[in-house]
């Protein structure tokens, strides 16, 4: 038969377009090379990279630290113990509970499924190899390209050797690490940082440009560092990795003294210099390369069918309606330029679906938030304070701290500040940014009051219910006009 979409890659892009195409009557198919449905974010990335979060941050809190005083909840601890095996095993439950949610959607909606890699041979063909070495040809109107992206490595680093880890390797170590450095202070170098270091190693950040979250408005980012620095985290920034050397031992010197047992074997020393070309050594039993991510498009057949791609990023060029050069084959997520976001992905997915069901399938690039889940948390939306002033928008801008909001002092978790920035001559919001408790749920009310064009004067005059972390939300519309409630400022009149 001739499918009316087919799909290559199971991830988020990908499953949600299969399932938005057989929503509108598509008949639908979808192949893909691994066992298990979900792509990188639920097999190994943002879903396992959360369990361990969680995991993780419950085990500091018991332990006290990070600044938790569990005592003064009335709570006496006994003697407490890391059970790194049991954490991982629940790790991966959560990863199969959810990616055999994805087989059960495919089954009830209808979707045929193909095991083995997807290649487009010629216009309306993908070939599929299974892992057995069997091969077949299916047919289909439309196909879509979402087989995502994989770590990017640095030439003058191993991977796989040497205690060298990209983030798979990183969401699955037998043992806590004595000392952990990490290269590259963006998502996965925070969050696979924190994991580790709620764990008990010592984390080392050491990142090339000047600032952690680079592009992240730079207040929120440096509130965030300031914070990860009293968590323990060793951050050089406006640093370069030069080289390494075999440490002969482990490089923490004190394995067995971890919280989850011997530190690895072997060990590096990192060499690292700062724009003042000094030098500094970094010890480390296990380095996460944690430098981004390149578009994986090995194996799909896009060179030979004369499928446009970016040159030096290798991302597939598509119109504003996700088709490549090639007519009725389309790519999304990570395969196309933006930021690799799963949540991007799911809404191209979505727009790819109903564009090849006839509609009007459509993004709203402007309003894409984006989440680092360290705790507290981090998330921001719409355009930087720095992006702003390039740009030479006149805006206002509204802050309110956490340690004011009685939900979050309640919970003990008073740090940061939610910041709104809005046009000075309409209001209109352009750019919230968060650090704080929750942060991840707090930007759901940031992105629909932007995607509904609102401004600083509608959050302001929406009724929060009390006491909640969204109050924080409120009392920075507020701000904006000098309004806020429970923190002294301007006063207007
Ligand atoms: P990233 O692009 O977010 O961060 C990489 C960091 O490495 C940057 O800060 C960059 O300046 C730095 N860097 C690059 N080369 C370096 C070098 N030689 N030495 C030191 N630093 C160097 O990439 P990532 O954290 O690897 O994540 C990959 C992708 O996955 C990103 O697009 C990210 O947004 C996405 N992701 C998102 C989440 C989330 O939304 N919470 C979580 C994980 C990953």
């Amino acid at each position: 038969m001739t499918y009316d979409f087919l799909v290559i890659g199971s991830g988020p892009g990908g499953y949600v377009a299969a399932i938005r195409a057989a929503q509108l009557g598509l008949s639908t198919a979808v192949v893909e090379k691994e066992e298990r449905f979900g792509g990188t974010c639920l097999n190994i990335g943002c879903i396992p990279s959360k369990a361990l979060l969680d995991s993780s941050e419950l085990y500091a809190r018991l332990c006290q630290r990070d600044g938790h005083d569990i005592s003064a909840h009335g709570i006496k601890i006994g003697k407490l113990e890391l059970d790194l095996k049991a954490m991982m095993a629940r790790k991966q439950q959560v990863v199969e509970k959810l990616t055999s949610g994805v087989d059960q959607l495919f089954k009830g909606i209808g979707i045929r499924t193909f095991r083995g890699t997807g290649r487009i041979t010629a216009a309306g063909k993908v070939e599929v190899s299974a892992p057995e070495g069997r091969k077949q040809t299916l047919s289909a109107r439309n196909i879509v390209l979402a087989t995502g992206s994989v770590p990017a490595t640095l030439p003058i680093f191993p991977t796989g050797k040497d205690g060298f880890l990209t983030s798979t390797e990183a969401l699955s170590l037998k043992n806590v690490p004595g000392k952990m450095a990490v290269i590259g202070a963006g998502a996965i170098g925070l969050e696979l940082g924190s994991v580790w270091a709620r764990l008990g190693a010592e984390v080392t950040v050491i990142e090339l440009l000047d600032q952690i979250l680079p592009g992240m408005d730079s207040e929120i980012s440096r509130r965030t560092r300031s914070i990860l620095v009293k968590q323990g985290f060793q951050i050089l920034t406006g640093a370069r990795v030069l080289g390494y050397e075999k440490a002969g031992k482990s490089a923490s010197g004190k394995a067995g003294k971890t919280a989850g047992g011997k530190s690895a074997a072997g060990g590096v020393i990192l060499t690292a210099e700062d724009r003042g070309s000094k030098k500094q050594q970094v010890p480390a039993d296990v380095v996460l390369l944690a430098v981004g991510r390149r578009p994986y498009t090995e194996d799909l057949g896009l060179a030979e069918l004369g499928i446009k791609t970016e040159e030096g990023s290798g991302r597939i060029i598509v119109d504003g309606g996700f088709q490549t050069s090639l007519a009725g084959v389309y790519a999304i997520g990570d395969l196309i330029p933006g930021p690799m976001l799963a949540h991007k992905a799911e809404e191209e997915g979505m727009a790819v679906a109903e564009i090849a069901a006839g509609k009007p399938g459509e993004v709203n690039y402007r309003t894409i938030p984006s989440v680092v889940y360290t705790w507290p948390e981090v998330a921001s939306v719409g355009k930087s304070e720095e992006a702003l002033k390039e740009q030479g928008v006149e805006y206002r801008k509204g802050a309110f701290p956490f340690r004011a909001n009685g939900r979050a002092v309640a919970m003990s978790s008073e740090e940061g500040l939610v910041k709104i920035l809005a046009d000075s001559r309409t209001d209109r919001v352009l750019g919230v940014h968060i650090v704080g408790p929750w942060a991840s749920d707090l930007i759901a009310e940031a992105v629909t009051v932007m995607e509904f064009g609102g401004s600083a004067e509608d959050i302001a005059r929406t009724v929060h219910a009390h006491p909640t972390l969204p109050e924080a939300v409120r009392e920075a519309a507020l701000a904006v006009d000098g309004r806020a409630i429970h923190v002294l400022g301007r006063k207007k009149s």
